[in-house]
């Protein structure tokens, strides 16, 4: 398994040793910017889709299409983005920062 033990340098227990958090909520923010992008592109993408699936119904079918299909483009990107931002940033904290919390002794420590 890749999951490492934390032992705390200070009580040399791992029972209440944690990962600081940091990494993980930049990351969530950091991913919901990069998923509003993609939203944005998955909105263009989805309003050409809607507008071919509402011109079934000309004119109003086309303007109704498209702007159901931007906004389902964008919400599925933002959130999309986000988790994958999330997974990111617990990445960077395990390998990158892995900067460590005992919540025992209160001992800040990097792995
Ligand atoms: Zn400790």
């Amino acid at each position: 398994m890749s999951e490492e033990t934390l032992v705390c340098p200070n009580c040399e227990s791992s029972a209440h040793v944690v990962l600081a958090n940091t990494g993980q909520k930049v990351g969530t923010a950091v991913g919901g910017t990069i998923g509003a992008a993609a939203g944005y592109t998955g909105a263009s993408a989805g309003a050409a889709a809607g507008a071919a699936i509402g011109s079934v119904v000309p004119v109003v079918g086309t303007v109704v299409g498209a702007i159901g299909g931007s906004l389902v483009g964008a919400i599925t990107g933002f959130f999309t983005g986000a988790a994958v931002g999330n997974q990111v940033g617990e990445h960077v904290d395990r390998h990158v920062i892995c900067e460590c919390r005992c919540n025992r002794c209160g001992a800040v420590f990097e792995i």
